[in-house]
């Protein structure tokens, strides 16, 4: 028996793990790497291992970087199954179709400068028909289904509470008389999040493999996000401006619509005009509003008034450019949501241009910005910054709320190893320091034996 740390180990993108247990393999998760371009390329067109070898793929949830090369698998000739939940099938279809979409512009301005250069074409990394292969192979299941992946490998899922549909994997291995009992925490949620329920606790466990995105801090409350939300969207409107929030497609669109719609319908906030700008958060937004059975009490109680995530009628969806640009182009007070979350594609950069130099304005960050992105210099209140290749200063107020994550922090990933009573905890996806933080606080507590894998390394269970 052996764990295969293929990517995603020391580093938070292109999560890839396989599980083996003699002649079988199992693969869970098939993610994108993201950043430096050249150095991603990379790691994305070398898969890292022998798909040929793989039973079965298992699928924790629909984020990119744990999704997003599936198409490459298949590409190299894999058709066998890819088990998930309904929900993480139904978003990862939205999600990978917008991927190829990116795949295939980017290859498009490539070869506009390659063939003025004489240069060969460049290939994209996959189409949007090598994703719709991945759309056949899905296999859903249900939380709690023991599932037999390949002979000596059943799955059992547990709620995860990161995202709709994401999932905890529980795998019993047995092989030879021995029997192991691996735990995945990765992506781990955290409690308290709007719509989707709290992430379960998985227990009696011999090996944890988990997450350390946040092993180094611990987030505000998720339960002070409405008001965190209330104070700086009443301000913004009060004054007459615009509140504009970039926003990551899955799950924060969602809690936004969520907890802005909550809000008016409660009193706190006045019926203005809400902008979904976003055509992909609008689709999975459809997604969270077919699943109900996915999601927590806390919505369902709401649901009498609000019906859907979409049906207020305050919400605007702008489906064409031309919607989108009236929105920008209009300076009544209102909320816009677009993409993406750091400000470096999507619509966002053009609600920015025309309103970043407006004081009434409110630009409200909500996620994780990334180093050398355009959020991350919003969020460092950088006085001028440049979009489209022009400058602009910094005059809208720019606000960062903390109560926003959708990953556990310190607290939670130690009670998460507390919990499934581990002797060995494998800790990935996180940044060194991130992860080093963590595994002296599992030592120092002596809850476990702490092991930091690296990138391409294996690990015999027995
Ligand atoms: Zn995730």
């Amino acid at each position: 028996m052996k764990l295969g740390f293929i990517e995603g180990a020391n580093g938070v993108t292109g999560s890839r793990h396989v599980i083996q247990v003699g002649e079988h393999a199992v693969l869970r998760d098939c993610g994108l790497v993201q950043g430096r371009r050249k150095e991603a390329e990379v790691l994305n067109r070398n898969l890292g291992f022998d798909p040929g070898r793989l039973d079965a793929v298992v699928l924790s949830h629909a984020h990119i970087d744990h999704c997003g090369n599936l198409p490459s698998l298949t590409k190299a000739g894999y058709q066998g199954p890819i088990h998930a939940t309904t929900a993480t099938c139904d978003i990862t279809k939205v999600m990978l179709k917008d991927a190829a979409h990116i795949q295939e512009q980017d290859a498009a301005y490539l070869n506009q400068k390659t063939s003025r250069k004489g240069l060969p074409e460049v290939e994209p990394l996959y189409t949007a028909a090598d994703a719709d292969v991945v759309n056949k192979l899905f296999v859903p299941h249900d939380y709690h289904q023991r599932i037999e992946l390949a002979p000596g490998i059943v799955l059992e899922d547990y709620e995860a509470g990161h995202v709709l549909g994401s999932s905890l994997g529980r795998f019993e291995l047995s092989a030879a008389g021995h029997t192991v009992t691996v735990g995945y925490a990765v992506d781990l949620g955290r409690r308290d999040l709007p719509l989707i329920r709290d992430p379960e606790l998985m227990t009696g466990l011999d090996v944890l493999v988990m997450e350390s995105t946040y092993g180094n801090r611990l987030h505000d409350d998720a339960r002070e996000a409405p008001e965190q939300l209330r104070s700086v969207c009443a301000a913004t409107l009060e004054r007459g401006g615009k509140v504009l929030i970039p926003s990551f497609a899955l799950e924060r669109a969602q809690e936004l619509l969520f907890h802005i719609s909550s809000l008016m319908i409660q009193g706190k906030l006045p019926k203005v005009p809400v902008y979904l700008d976003s055509p992909m958060a609008a689709e999975i937004s459809r997604v969270f509003d077919q699943s109900h059975d996915y999601m927590d009490e806390g919505f369902v109680e709401v649901q009498g008034e609000m019906i859907c995530l979409l049906c207020p009628p305050w919400i605007q969806l702008s489906a064409s450019v031309k919607q989108s640009k009236a929105v920008t182009a209009s300076d009544e007070p209102c909320i816009v949501i677009a993409g993406s979350g750091m400000c470096e594609h999507g619509r966002i950069r053009h609600h920015l241009k025309h309103g970043i130099g407006n004081e009434r304005n409110s630009i409200v960050l909500v996620g994780y910005q990334a180093a050398h992105t355009l959020g991350r210099r919003l969020e460092e209140h950088d006085p001028v910054v440049t979009i489209f290749g022009d400058e602009f200063s910094v005059k809208a107020e720019v606000t960062k709320l903390d109560a926003f994550s959708a990953h556990a922090d310190r607290r939670d990933l130690l009670a998460c190893v507390r919990a499934s009573g581990a002797s060995k905890v494998y800790l990935v996806h996180g940044e060194q320091d991130s992860r080093e933080a963590l595994a002296e606080a599992i030592q120092a507590e002596g809850l476990a034996e702490v092991v930091l894998p690296s990138r391409g390394e294996w690990y015999d269970l027995v």
